[in-house]
């Protein structure tokens, strides 16, 4: 009865997008940065749901992360009835160009279905199923376990939530919330942040964990949480009692290495309470660590024979700049060791192969690596020069790694304003970007195999040859 089916790895979901219509482009603050609005969300859904939790607190301490580029409003990440990502204003008075009323989202829907259980059957039922699963686990303060009775914020006195069901276990104080269906984001980023404040933990309880339901309403759970989620049925509560020890059935995303590729895949199990990491710092619970999984498998994945392949390449650009020795010998050399699943440019040139991996190196090591310059700043001017566009693989690269701050340091920030409008005209009026870019594109497997972060800014350069 408690078998599960592993299904195969897959490579990490990628966000399908709402095209045209909603807020088209938007403005990132820490950067200063423009972007289409299509091309920034094109990306791992793991990566969009932190943005998008993170933006929610944001907004609402009125300190928006992303604006409208045209009107400056704050945006929020919403999903469509396709569950197509997009930007719509965070208020919305109809003066903008980009209009999103009267649009009904995948979210609106989720939530207005989820109102309307909230004190249905189900509803019922899971609060008694926790409370069942609670009482038959002595770590529990029985006094403790209430359902539906308010939690009084002792930081912030006035302010109050009231779990679904709540306890105590070794001093920890634990809200259990039950997702029916799709709670609105804004609504579970309120009760995390209540809880954090006040010392306590959310924890949400699914009915089920099966992964072909993981779109419909576990990706708000799964991704903030870590990539697990949790239900509570008849059978874990009868497994509760057996184990004497609160039970669950756990879903969660494995990271795997195929070749030179990292997947995941999904994974279902029954898991104890005492198997499970409490983060309260970070508002997580979880069975199986995927931030560290998968941060082991990037890193094994550049490393070949015991040598950081990324530090190779630095010491490769290094000799360049200092044009010491013949490089192409080194490079020759290199590319021997490096996964021949991969094209591999002949020369040092590779359509601005070397260019790309610099920029990228350079953020990296938080120092100018392909020239002798003094700073960053150089490096991102340098590169504007000769490739505008490499625009999105920069500001990606500087974003990934904390270095843009350095485009907005009042020293450098007209300069840069400068010339960052420019590339932007310069990347498609340049007659031979198009040739650069066909030449490039052959390298993408190996540059997505170097630069995993910024895979989605990759993607983005390479688009500028497709037609608008
Ligand atoms: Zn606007």
């Amino acid at each position: 009865m408690l078998s599960f089916v592993t299904p195969a790895p897959r490579l990490p979901e990628i966000a399908d997008v709402v095209e045209e219509g909603f807020v088209e482009e938007i403005r990132d603050d820490t950067t200063g940065d423009v972007h289409k609005s299509a091309d920034f969300l094109r990306r791992e859904l793991r990566e969009l749901n932190r943005f998008r939790g993170e933006q929610e607190d944001l907004l609402a301490a009125g300190k928006p992360r992303f604006r409208c580029a045209h009107c400056e409003v704050g945006v929020a990440l919403r999903l469509s009835a396709l569950r197509r990502w997009y930007f719509r204003h965070d208020e919305e008075d109809g003066s903008c160009r980009y209009q999103s009323k009267g649009f009904l989202s995948q979210d609106d829907f989720d939530a207005r279905r989820y109102n309307g259980q909230k004190e249905g059957p189900q509803h019922i039922r899971m609060k008694r199923l926790i409370r069942e699963s609670l009482t038959r686990d002595g770590t529990f303060d029985k006094q403790s376990i209430l359902e539906e009775v308010r939690w009084r914020g002792k930081v912030t006195p006035g302010s109050w939530k009231i779990p679904d069901v709540q306890a105590m276990r070794n001093g920890l104080r634990i809200a259990f919330e039950i997702q029916l269906s799709s709670t609105y984001v804004n609504v579970m980023r309120q009760r995390r942040s209540f809880y954090l404040a006040e010392g306590g933990l959310l924890f949400w309880v699914l009915t089920r964990v099966r992964e072909e339901d993981r779109r419909q309403f576990q990706d708000d759970v799964l991704y903030p949480n870590n990539c697990n989620v949790f239900a509570i049925d008849e059978e874990t509560v009868a497994l509760s009692a057996e184990n004497a020890e609160l039970t669950f059935r756990c879903g969660y995303l494995e990271p795997v290495r195929d070749g030179w590729t990292l997947k995941e895949r999904w994974c279902e199990r029954i898991v104890r309470f005492s198997e499970l990491t409490l983060d309260p710092v970070n508002q997580r619970v979880y069975y199986f660590d995927y931030d560290n999984a998968r941060s082991e498998i990037e890193r094994a994945l550049r490393t070949i024979d015991g040598r950081c392949i990324l530090d190779e390449f630095e010491s490769l650009l290094r000799c360049r700049a200092n044009q010491d020795g013949n490089v192409l010998d080194k490079w020759r050399t290199l590319k021997r060791s490096l996964p021949d699943a991969f094209t591999w440019p002949l020369d040092l040139y590779g359509g601005g192969f070397f260019t790309a991996v610099d920029i990228y190196l350079s953020a990296r090591s938080g120092r100018p690596v392909g020239w002798n310059y003094q700073s960053l700043i150089q490096t991102a001017h340098r590169c504007m020069d000769i490739r505008p566009d490499f625009l999105p693989l920069l500001e990606a690269c500087f974003s990934t790694f904390g270095r843009s701050s350095i485009f907005t340091d009042e020293r450098y920030a007209a300069k840069w304003r400068a010339k960052r409008a420019k590339a932007v005209v310069d990347a498609t009026a340049k007659s031979d970007t198009r040739t650069h870019l066909l030449r490039l594109r052959q390298y993408r497997p190996a540059m997505e195999w170097l630069m995993p972060e910024v895979k989605h800014a990759i993607a983005a350069t390479l688009a500028q040859l497709d037609p608008r």
